[in-house]
């Protein structure tokens, strides 16, 4: 099984790919990892990328190309992989497919999980921490708002700045751009199975599991 999950930042493509790893026996791939390995490996190039990424900018295609390329090629990805994070771009996605060309790599699906922009942003919008327990909850989800399901302490919701309006439009607005170019790249070649974003994790993941057995079958 050989699998690429997209969606924008937190619609929950990170736990639905550890599932289907888990379910499917196969590596749950992501650039993340790729990155944070490498750099654990001291090497000369796990050096590069580590002052590549400590200035804040990106990993070049070439490097990507080496190291998706690599992972690809070694022995626990002979029965397939889940590939999260990558493609970003349109150029990665070309770089991709040269990878696949080169490695006979044949049955690909491609999972979008669907969700519209707003609800990721009152999703996020309406998410807290507790400050006490570190648990996280959706103040559309709760009655009190006041109190901690989790530890029961008053008053010790607080909101990261990762979750104000205005910085997840951005991150949303930067992965539409570089995100959509890629979809339609893929729509050209393949069918893209579209998973809607709103459900619940069960709900996502059981509508993933009827529609790559459905893609098998055909
Ligand atoms: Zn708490």
């Amino acid at each position: 099984m050989r699998i690429i999950i997209f969606g924008a930042p937190r619609v929950g493509k990170g736990t639905q790919a550890k599932i289907l790893s888990s379910h499917y026996k196969i590596p749950h791939i992501s650039t993340g990892d790729i990155l944070r390995k490498i750099i654990d490996d001291g090497k000369e190039i796990g050096l590069v990328v580590k002052d590549i990424l400590s200035k804040g900018e990106l990993v070049p295609d070439s490097i990507m190309k080496e190291l998706i390329e690599k992972t690809l090629k070694s022995d626990n990805c002979k029965s397939g992989f889940i590939l999260d994070g990558f493609p970003r771009t349109l150029a990665q996605a070309v770089l991709l497919e040269e990878i696949f060309a080169e490695l006979k790599l044949e049955t690909l699906f491609f999972i979008r999980i669907q969700i519209s922009e707003n609800v990721i942003v009152n999703r996020l919008t309406q998410r807290r921490v507790c400050a006490n327990c570190g648990y996280i909850v959706n103040l559309n989800l709760i009655e009190n708002h006041d109190e901690c399901p989790s530890c029961r302490q008053l008053g010790t919701f607080t909101k990261r700045k990762d979750d104000e309006e205005e910085v997840i439009r951005h991150r949303l607005e930067v992965y539409h751009k570089t995100t959509a170019p890629i979809l339609e790249y893929y729509k050209s070649k393949s069918d893209i199975i579209i998973i809607d974003g709103r459900k619940t994790v069960e709900e996502i993941t059981s509508d993933i599991f009827s529609a790559l057995e459905k893609a098998q079958s055909n």
